[in-house]
């Protein structure tokens, strides 16, 4: 199968040397990548500005902001079985970048923020050939805003994880997660080093996407 996988931030420039961004480190999505090329599945990784080696045998495109990364899914999107976006996009963008580093001043300063383009909800509604994976990184209410994503997002799967939890989620080596099935089905992936969660996710997403091929052949 050919995966598509996002992983690790994005920047959002605000001037030539500042830029908003998150605590993503791209461990999770690297480690599915790992496990897709483990199991023997093509993996394209479009990654954001991470310190974690790239698997071997990735087709790595790097990106830096949430739009180069809403061009490299689309283009590459419709080459995929399965798309992860395991990436922590940044939902909102600075209005305006300035050409030059913004200077110290006493006043206050205001940011006008606007959001990015979802590249979730970009892609197409129906008759899509391909799976789509969305992650949701929660602080509350994990299994009720999951499922808001998955109908809102109109994804196939949605992966849940706590990240309030210190031990579990953003930046840490373990996770724990909640997978949501656009079928009602749950599963839970106990906490586990990420690369053994990567595994099991990695046998999930082949097989529901097995099974929605074997559907559509019958
Ligand atoms: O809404 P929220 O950002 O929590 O959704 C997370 C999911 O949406 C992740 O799968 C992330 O990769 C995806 N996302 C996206 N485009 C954005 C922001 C998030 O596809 N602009």
């Amino acid at each position: 199968m050919r995966f598509l996988i996002t992983a690790g931030p994005t920047r959002e420039p605000i001037d030539p040397v500042r830029y908003l961004s998150n605590r993503s480190s791209g461990k999770m999505g690297y480690a599915i990548a790992e496990a897709a090329i483990q199991a023997g599945h093509d993996v394209v990784l479009i990654s954001g500005p991470v310190d974690v080696d790239p698997p071997r045998g990735a087709d790595l495109i790097s990106i830096s902001t949430s739009d180069e990364m809403f061009d490299a899914v689309h283009k590459r999107v419709r080459e995929c079985d399965v798309l992860v976006m395991c990436a922590a996009v940044a939902d909102y963008k600075p209005k305006q970048v300035s050409k030059n580093k913004i200077k110290k001043r006493d006043a206050n300063l205001s940011l006008e923020l606007v959001p990015t383009r979802d590249i979730l909800a970009s892609l197409p509604k129906q008759d899509r050939p391909y799976l789509v994976v969305g992650f949701a990184a929660e602080t509350e209410n994990i299994e009720a805003n999951a499922q808001k994503k998955l109908r809102e997002k109109n994804c196939d799967v949605v992966v849940a994880n706590d990240v309030s939890r210190p031990d579990s989620g953003i930046e840490s080596d373990e996770n724990e997660v909640t997978i949501l099935l656009r079928a009602g089905k749950m599963k839970n992936i106990s906490r586990a080093p990420k690369q053994i969660v990567a595994r099991e996710l990695i046998k999930i997403f082949a097989n529901v996407c097995e099974k929605r091929l074997t559907k559509k052949i019958a």
